[in-house]
Formats: C-alpha cells, structure tokens, sequence
C-alpha cells in the first residue's frame, strides 16, 4: 500500500518503520524528527500525503492536527483514508472528519494505547471511530502497527474511548500511590501490601501490571528510576482533554477533575516533569497531610 505519514516522532517513527519491514511504500513528513530508514522524505506534508491510499497522523494535540489537515486534505486522492493516530480532543477530531468526509476521503481516529515500547513492538491497541468501510481499508496496517483494533462507532469515538479509559488509569495511578503512602506510614511493609491487594478487590492494573513501588511486581518504570514509561506530562495532557471532553457535555467526573489537579502540580510545580506517571508514589510520601 502507498502510505503518507506525517509525524514521525516517538511513537510515529516506530510505527512507520513497521509499515516499512512489512512492505509497504511509506512516504513522510516530520518539521523536525528525521526519517527512519526505509521512509521517503517528502518536503512538505502536502508531499507525503499526495498520491497515498493511506494518510497516517501521528501529531502532539488538536490545533496542529487541524492546521495538517488544511493543508493535506485537498492534496489527498478522492476515496484515499485518513488515519489520524494522534491523542486529541474529540472537538478537533469530529472538525476534522466532517472536512475529510466533505473532500470525498475517509476519516478514521485512532488512538492508541500501548507506548513507544508497543510502537517499537508492534503491539498497540488502536481505539477508532469513524466509517466501517475506512475501518476495513485500515485493518491490515492495524495488524501490523498493533495487536487489536477495536471499532468504538462514529468518527470521535476513538477519541472519546482514548480519553475514558486513559482518565480511570490516572485516578487509578492516584489512588494506588496514595495507598502504598498510607500503607507505608502505617508500618505495612511494601510487598505483603501488593500481595495482598494485587489478589483482592483492590486490584488494578497500575497495581498489578505496573507497580509504582520498585522492587515489586513486575518490572516497570519504578524499577528504573521512573524515567517513563508514560510520562506524567502525557498523562496529564490527557486528563484534561477528558475533563474539556466532561465540561462540553455536562458530565460529573470528580475522580478525573482531581487526578488532573494532581497532575498538574506534580508537572507543573514539583518536580514531576519528565517523570514516569507513577512517579507520584514518591510525592505522596514526601507529603503530610494538608
Ligand atoms: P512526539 O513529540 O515525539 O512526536 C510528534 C512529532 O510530530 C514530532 O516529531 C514533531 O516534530 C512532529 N510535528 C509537530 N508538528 C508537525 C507538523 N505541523 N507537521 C509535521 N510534523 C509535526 O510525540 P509522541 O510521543 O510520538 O506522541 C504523538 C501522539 O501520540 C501524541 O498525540 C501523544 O499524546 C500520543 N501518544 C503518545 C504515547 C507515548 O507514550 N509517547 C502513547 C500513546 C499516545
């Protein structure tokens, strides 16, 4: 298949390079990141997407989505898919598929959930909304890029299940962390903690997958010193699109509106930046209570 793929940065510049290993022509564009081996560099977006039967986006947020999508839709082949895999808000991507749908070109997003490590491994889970006929065009490169794609509905219900799930991961982060803190200051040592709770009503995958407490469980970020992993900004960016998402249809997500405050002072006034998203078991336990 002849792909255009624009935004070749941590998770783009894998993904494109599976593309490439299982034959297909992949054609990119990034203003800043080189092209893996085996990608043509285009010199614009516009290039790379010009005579491609897929379009892949892999881009930082919502406003440049928008700004790509300007500038490739009317260079795009009639009948040709756009697949954008960037995590945005559900606005930009609907904005976004109504002007693909006006030019004749299916839309599709999809999300992903899985890292740089399931993009170096080929082992993502793609989250899309959008048409099914899209969706079939898209199928075979899914099974490369990834392990299962779910079809969630119309366009910007990717977005919508993204977002869902990413805002229980980082209340569930919260609440872990603060119980290993609490768990701690009560004398209860670390891994009879885990084993209890990794096998009781309080299991989690932030518990059991991904333990923020080093040294226990499976191997993870914490085990490394909390270099991400998923980073705290990234978990951050994503609970506020699901709180923008909550606040544009009226919905009450306290858990989701306190896990963003969180977030934000650990990134933007502690020394969260740059961290793993577990990394709060060390704040709360540097922390009394308020
Ligand atoms: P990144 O910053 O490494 O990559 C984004 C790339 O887009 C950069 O190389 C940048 O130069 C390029 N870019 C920016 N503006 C551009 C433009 N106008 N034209 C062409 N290229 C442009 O980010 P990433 O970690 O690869 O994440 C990409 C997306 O995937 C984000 O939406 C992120 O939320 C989502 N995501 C990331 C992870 C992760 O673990 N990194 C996991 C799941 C989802």
């Amino acid at each position: 298949m002849k792909i255009g793929f624009i935004g070749l940065g941590n998770m783009g510049a894998p993904m494109a390079a599976n593309l490439v290993a299982a034959g297909h022509d992949v054609t990119g564009f990034d203003v800043a990141a080189p092209m893996p081996a085996g990608v043509a560099q285009a010199g614009s977006a516009a290039e790379a997407a010009k005579g491609a039967e897929v379009v892949i986006t892999m881009l930082p947020n919502g406003d440049i989505l928008r700004a790509v999508a300007e500038e490739i839709l009317p260079a795009m082949d009639d009948g040709a898919v756009f697949l954008d895999c960037s995590t945005v808000d559900v606005d930009s991507a609907r904005a976004v598929a109504e002007q693909a749908t006006a030019r004749g070109i299916g839309p599709l997003d999809a999300p992903v959930s899985g890292g740089t490590g399931g993009a170096v491994a080929g082992t993502l889970t793609f989250m899309v909304g959008g048409g099914e006929e899209a969706f079939t065009t898209a199928k075979p490169l899914f099974d490369i890029m990834g392990q299962k794609a779910v079809h969630c509905g119309p366009s910007g219900n990717g977005q919508a299940a993204k977002i869902c799930n990413n805002m229980i991961l980082g209340a569930t982060m919260v609440a872990t962390c603060e119980a290993f803190a609490l768990a701690d200051k009560l004398g209860l040592d670390r891994q009879a903690m885990f084993d209890v709770v990794s096998t009781s009503s309080g299991y989690s995958w932030t518990m059991n997958a991904y333990c923020p407490a080093p040294g226990i469980g499976p191997q993870s970020p914490a085990d490394n010193g909390y270099a991400p992993g998923f980073a705290a900004d990234l978990m951050l960016k994503d609970l506020r699109l699901s709180q923008q998402a909550a606040e544009a249809v009226d919905a009450d997500t306290p858990m989701g509106h306190r896990a963003m405050e969180l977030y934000a002072d650990f990134v933007e006034h502690e020394d969260g930046a740059g961290k793993d998203f577990s990394a709060m078991l060390p704040r709360f336990e540097s922390r009394r209570r308020p």
